[in-house]
């Protein structure tokens, strides 16, 4: 009989893809989401599907599910700056209570469950690049820090849970990652300038554009994540591209991909935005024989194509999700 697994931020970008791939290796899965940030439409294709279940719940709040559960992947949180800093109570909700929950869920179904973490968690890093033994360097009382927080909390409960129930528990250091079903106006720098570009707009630099960051193609990230789930260890693991890029660098790329002879324009630098960001991959090779395959050219070409195939009503600006519907922080 198929094994039964449970995905949270199903809706999601990242979460959507998962649940292709567990859909695809003949797991049954179960999507939950409450659509806070994520979009139906990343899911619509599956509907159909025999063996996938949508079942639309917020987190925070009590989970009962029936049936046999053998694995959960919690990737239910918002995850862009604008998001986190427009519901900031909800990201510390569902990184907190919702993994609370989600463990509590996995000990009364002796399931194996699998966080995803960030690389928020090293914060603006003072080590370089950042490897998991590193404690990290987060302002906890800056905009920022409801998201680096929560995260910091989800992954000290889950080690709680493994060490205090013996929980089989696995933690994803997640570094940016990107791909079609992000949504373009999530504010996080490709769809941002992969909008601009689309628009004719002027990308927008944040600082000087000096700060780097390492970007990582979904299905390199989908596959890590695979592997971890199935692995037995129990300690973070990073899963990102080391191949690092300074963002003017970056903005170069976009206008050059895009084929736009738009030009760049220069924004403040948000307040604890990280300097630079780059995983130390050495762990994720030895332990998964884990590593990147798809470049930044290959992988931001086939996110452009799908940008470019969005309909006009996604394409248009709009700054912000309407969060309202959704919201009792
Ligand atoms: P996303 O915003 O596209 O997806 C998050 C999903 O979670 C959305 O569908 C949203 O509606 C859902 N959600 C949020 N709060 C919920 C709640 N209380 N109950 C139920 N559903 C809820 O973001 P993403 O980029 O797909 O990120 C997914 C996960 O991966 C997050 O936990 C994020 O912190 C982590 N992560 C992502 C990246 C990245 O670069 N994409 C990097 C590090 C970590
Ligand atoms: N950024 C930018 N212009 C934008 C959006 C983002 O220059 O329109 C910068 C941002 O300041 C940061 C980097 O791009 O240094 C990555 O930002 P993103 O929001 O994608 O992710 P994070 O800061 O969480 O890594």
């Amino acid at each position: 009989m198929s094994k039964t697994i449970l995905i949270t931020g199903a809706a999601g970008f990242l979460g959507s893809h998962l649940c292709d791939r567990f859909i695809s290796e003949g797991f049954k899965v179960l999507g939950m989401d409450n659509f806070i940030t994520g979009d139906k439409d990343n899911i619509q294709h599956l509907f159909d599907h025999q063996n996938f279940h949508f079942i639309e719940h917020d987190v925070t709040v009590h989970i009962d599910i029936d049936e046999p559960i053998d694995y959960i992947l919690h990737f239910a949180s918002p995850a862009s700056p604008i998001d986190y800093l427009k519901i900031p109570i909800q990201t510390l909700k569902v990184g907190s209570l919702g993994t609370h929950n989600l463990l509590g869920l996995a000990k009364s179904k002796k399931a194996r469950i699998l966080i995803a973490s960030t690389s928020e968690v090293y914060g603006d890093p003072l080590v370089h690049p950042q490897s998991e033994d590193y404690f990290g360097n987060v302002n906890s009382i800056g905009p920022r820090g409801v998201y680096d927080e929560a995260k910091r909390f989800q992954e000290a409960i889950t080690m709680a849970y493994h060490r205090f129930h013996g929980l089989e528990t696995r933690i994803a250091r997640i570094f940016n990652t990107y791909g079609p079903r992000m949504r373009l106006n999530d504010g996080r720098v490709i769809p941002a300038f992969m909008g601009q570009a689309l628009r004719g707009e002027d990308l927008s630099v944040f600082g000087e554009g000096t700060q780097t960051r390492s970007f990582c193609y979904v299905d390199d990230l989908v596959e890590g994540i695979y592997r971890l789930l199935f692995s037995d260890y129990s300690n973070p693991v990073n899963l990102g591209n080391p191949d690092e890029i300074t963002i003017i660098e970056f903005a170069n790329e976009i206008l050059k991909l895009t084929n736009s002879d738009q030009k760049i324009i220069f924004k403040s630098l948000p307040e604890d935005d990280p300097l630079k960001r780059q995983p130390d991959i050495t762990l994720a090779k030895k332990l998964l024989n884990w590593s990147t395959k798809i470049s930044r050219k290959e992988g931001m070409k086939m996110t452009f194509n799908y940008f470019q195939n969005l309909s006009d009503e996604k394409l248009t600006k709009i700054d912000h999700k309407d969060f309202s519907k959704h919201i009792k922080q």
